[in-house]
């Protein structure tokens, strides 16, 4: 088995805290950025940035993070969006058709590691145009 890598995240209070434990270094995780008016409103910003991994690589610690059940999704399946209950700060998505991945925000780790350019980008359209396009892979839907 080759060395295990370790990556801590927290939220803005640190109540919520994230630990990615895999093979290889989270930056070599998918990655997805989103331009749906969803993850622009929860976000708080104009799309949303996530590394993909999945759930066998993901423990949280701290305080419980609350779930919103977002059923006004861009792609019509629900996503179960989670947020820490002190601060706010977006946590992780859970998609209805991806139970067993986590999309875990790169507001997380920021300052920890390498944010990298997301590979897929989803909902183009719906990119502010003052936004470069920036994925690798571009689709509508999820
Ligand atoms: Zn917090
Ligand atoms: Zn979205």
């Amino acid at each position: 088995m080759s060395q295990a890598t370790t990556t801590k995240g927290q939220c803005l209070c640190g109540k919520v805290q994230v630990t990615v434990t895999a093979d290889k270094p989270l930056a070599s995780f998918d990655t997805l950025c989103c331009h749906c008016d969803s993850c622009k409103r929860r976000s708080g910003g104009v799309a949303s940035y996530a590394f993909v991994v999945p759930e066998r690589h993901v423990s949280f610690h701290g305080s419980a993070h609350k779930t919103f059940e977002d059923r006004d999704t861009g792609s019509g399946k629900p996503m179960r969006r989670t947020m820490c209950a002190e601060c706010g700060s977006p946590v992780c998505v859970i998609e209805a058709a991806s139970p067993d991945m986590r999309c875990l925000q790169y507001g997380l780790f920021a300052g920890r590691v390498e944010l990298p350019r997301p590979a897929l980008e989803m909902f183009a359209s719906k990119r502010v145009p003052w936004i470069n396009e920036v994925g690798k892979e571009v689709r509508e839907t999820a």
